[in-house]
């Protein structure tokens, strides 16, 4: 596909996802998406998308939330082993 913000030619990668919210630091690993090789942008399936929101949302819940100032540890996911036939 074609960049929206470039136009540039985009590729499918498999790529590391990082969220930050507060002293919380998640990363899933392996997350297809199509990257623009020219400004990096990435754009997602919406199953990827949904799959995503799942995923940091159980992290959030199991995630050690360390102290106020107090960096937490990076909890880490790997996108394609994770089970979302949950629910
Ligand atoms: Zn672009």
């Amino acid at each position: 596909m074609k960049c929206y913000f470039c136009g540039a030619q985009t590729k499918e990668q498999l790529i590391t996802d990082l969220y930050t919210e507060g002293n919380l630091y998640l990363a899933v690993e392996n997350v297809p998406a199509d990257v623009c090789q020219q400004c990096g942008e990435r754009y997602y399936s919406p199953e990827v998308m949904k799959k995503l929101l799942a995923l940091t949302e159980g992290m959030r819940e199991h995630a050690a939330v360390g102290p106020p100032g107090r960096k937490a540890d990076l909890t880490v996911c790997d996108f394609a082993a994770a089970d979302t036939h949950t629910h």
